[in-house]
């Protein structure tokens, strides 16, 4: 595949310059700097479309994973459309909440939720607290005591399925610590249903991330609906079925399943349920809408590599060094003409884990090009850090051809914030 046919939509070439949504991004890059991270709001509008769409049978509440990527811009946005929130801590519901997204359509998971984030949640009225385990449930019942009110209560099944995927984001399998087996899982539901401050409403199961085919997913909703009809048999009513999210997204050759293939093949499971549906996606809303922007400083030829060193580096894109994750890169304009190289692009951070692409073949990079690592809308911004003493970087929304800043570049002023040396010590 050539990279061009490998471009998610809403980027294209033209006159052999990289766009999105028909804006340049070499004037971003000119514009903001780089590292530069840009998101097509575009596109992001057209996938959580998509998921409502395929979906809409079940009275589909679209709980957009917040993590994959939170920038407020963004949340805003898909507020708006009606989203709601799948948050994993006390900051994610804060942002939620900011954002204008209404407690009702937000759904906390986690496996170490504290007090102090099951008070914030409950006086805020969230829509569901999906459980992880049995400690976490007394905690939750006895939070709720104190406050004087009942928890919606789902609790996270681990179903025991291998969704195929990298090893660090399967979440659904026995040996993960995420959720609690079906056994497990219906104490569980016994306990809260026995317990005054606990409504056990819904059921929830997320096997992973990144899974590019629909089986997993029909294997995983399959159990659960066996777990609801037991459920039933003891007369614990469960009104909402929550599948998580996981959907995969192209980074390579990937070819993960559109929303409305998963929903054809999970639909006779989520019809039989007579529930309600909930769904987690993040990283296939954002995943593909995002670039970012990075400016080559240098090219150092080695007697064994091609280093291109640029000026984004793991700080900024975590998933090449946590993962050894894959991202396509682009020359963002003036690749004409130039050979075909193989190349180790690296960033200028202290670690040799610090790579965005490892033995890439692709048109020489020289000093002073502006490349585009594309796929980078999730888990991008949202893993990065200040490390190496490295300002974050900003973040820039296109919509239907104007961009804007939709987050600064941090300053040297924002590294201090927290710390509490005075300036004259
Ligand atoms: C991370 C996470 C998601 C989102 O996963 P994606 O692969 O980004 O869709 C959904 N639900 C839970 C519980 C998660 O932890």
């Amino acid at each position: 595949m050539t990279p061009e046919a490998a471009l998610p939509r809403c980027l294209r070439f033209r006159g052999g310059k990289l766009e999105m949504e028909g804006v340049a991004l070499a004037s971003l890059a000119e514009k903001y700097g780089t590292p530069l991270y840009v998101y097509s709001w575009g596109d992001v509008r057209r996938r959580i479309a998509s998921y409502q769409e395929a979906f809409a049978e079940f009275g589909v509440l679209v709980a957009y994973a917040v993590k994959a990527n939170p920038n407020l811009c963004l949340l805003r946005r898909a507020a708006a459309m009606g989203c709601g929130a799948d948050i994993v801590s006390g900051g994610e519901l804060d942002r939620a909440l900011r954002a204008g997204i209404s407690a009702e359509r937000i759904v906390f998971a986690g496996v170490g939720k504290s007090r102090t984030e099951m008070a914030a949640a409950l006086r805020a009225g969230i829509r569901l607290f999906n459980v992880e385990s049995i400690p976490e449930l007394e905690l939750l019942g006895s939070v709720a005591k104190e406050y004087g009110t009942k928890a919606p209560v789902a609790v996270r099944v681990n179903p025991d399925v291998d969704p195929r995927t990298h090893a660090y984001v399967a979440t659904g399998k026995k040996e993960s610590k995420f959720g609690l087996d079906i056994r497990a899982a219906i104490e569980a539901y016994r306990a809260a249903s026995a317990h005054p401050n606990l409504d056990p409403i819904g059921i929830h199961c997320h096997i992973g991330s990144q899974i590019t085919s629909t089986g997993p997913f029909v294997k995983a909703v399959e159990k659960i609906g066996r777990v609801i009809r037991e459920l039933r048999g003891l007369g614990i009513e469960i009104r909402f079925l929550d599948i998580g999210g996981g959907l995969g997204i192209r980074y390579q050759d990937e070819t993960p399943p559109a929303p409305a293939e998963l929903a054809a093949a999970v639909k006779p499971f989520l019809k039989a349920s007579e529930c309600r549906v909930i769904l987690e996606p993040g990283r296939s809303i954002v995943g593909e809408a995002g670039v970012l922007l990075t400016r080559v400083h240098y090219v150092k030829q080695t007697p064994i590599h091609r280093y291109v060193i640029v000026d984004a580096a793991m700080n900024d894109l975590l998933r090449p060094a946590l993962y050894g994750a894959y991202h396509p890169i682009w020359h963002v304009e003036g690749k004409e003409g130039r050979p075909e190289t193989t190349c180790e692009i690296v960033g200028p951070v202290c670690e040799t884990g610090d790579f965005l692409a490892k033995g890439r073949v692709m048109p020489l990079p020289v000093a002073g090009d502006l490349l585009a690592v594309g796929s980078a809308g999730a888990y991008g911004m949202a893993m990065s850090s200040n490390y190496n003493m490295r300002l974050r970087p900003a973040e820039v929304v296109v919509d239907g051809g104007q961009a804007s800043l939709a987050r600064r570049r941090e300053t040297f002023e924002d590294l201090y914030r927290c710390e509490e040396v005075a300036e004259d010590e």
